[in-house]
């Protein structure tokens, strides 16, 4: 880690846990962990994508998340958005972001319930009550008046129904239940595939084809490639439609289970 927030190695006294987003759509942790890796100031300590939770500092290391004081006070840690959309300068809406489409819903479901499973291991360890005061998001930390004016993550867990009372609420169940996971309550199991590339760009555009054919399509980068789907389903009848459908339309098109 070549971080200065790692290198100066400033501790601190957590007070609670921070989360955010990165409003980097499409941005894995991966990616994340390759640029925080550089000799840059800013990092969480940790960061969350549908493939998991990874910790980039210690603990009690001061990232740099949403400014001072909060820098001094809280453990942070940063949720990636999914490649879904854009945000169009439209960062209090989240742009033109479906909270109806299914890879969104898998998307979501699944990383929240690793933030609530995040937030609930550092409660347990601190003896941290999950209210208010120890589990917040960047934007509560602004109307604390303790940290910088982001909107994260208010502009999207609404979307799917959850505030903050909510998420708090979810920790504490998570702090309380026998085996201390929440599961994610969506399953999806099959995606549609249109199109496999190892040069990012030319996966977006042909994304944004489907997308003007009325496709719901999406990058996802899976082991180094970046492959465009067009769908994302629990019931593999709906799959089979959307193949007949991209194959109507003149493009090849298979499901791959996920
Ligand atoms: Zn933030």
């Amino acid at each position: 880690m070549n971080s200065s927030c790692y290198k100066t190695g400033r501790t601190i006294s957590p007070q609670g846990i921070m989360t955010h987003s990165t409003a980097t759509p499409g941005g894995t942790a991966e990616d994340f962990i390759s640029y925080w890796n550089g000799d840059v100031s800013e990092c969480t300590t940790y960061i969350i994508d549908d493939t998991g939770i990874y910790q980039l500092l210690p603990e009690k290391h001061r990232s740099w998340h949403a400014g001072s004081p909060a820098n001094d006070m809280y453990i942070s840690y940063e949720i990636c958005e999914p490649g879904t959309f854009q945000y169009n300068g439209q960062w209090a809406t989240m742009g033109n972001y479906d909270p109806t489409l299914p890879e969104n819903i898998r998307y979501f479901n699944t990383v929240y319930a690793y933030a609530v499973e995040l937030s609930a291991y550092f409660c347990k360890k601190y003896g941290w009550e999950p209210d208010s005061s120890h589990v917040l998001c960047h934007q509560e930390g602004y109307q604390k008046g303790v940290a910088t004016d982001h909107i994260d993550v208010l502009q999207w867990f609404p979307k799917h129904g959850k505030s903050m009372d909510d998420f708090r609420a979810d920790v504490r169940a998570c702090m309380n239940s026998s085996d201390g996971s929440s599961k994610p309550d969506i399953q999806i199991k099959y995606y549609v595939q249109a199109g496999s590339y190892k040069d990012e760009k030319l996966a977006k555009s042909f994304s944004a084809v489907l997308a003007q054919k009325g496709f719901p399509a999406f990058v996802k980068k899976i082991s180094g490639m970046y492959k465009v789907q067009a769908g994302a389903f629990e019931n593999i009848e709906n799959a089979r439609k959307t193949v007949e459908k991209l194959q109507e339309a003149g493009f090849e098109a298979f499901i791959v289970e996920g």
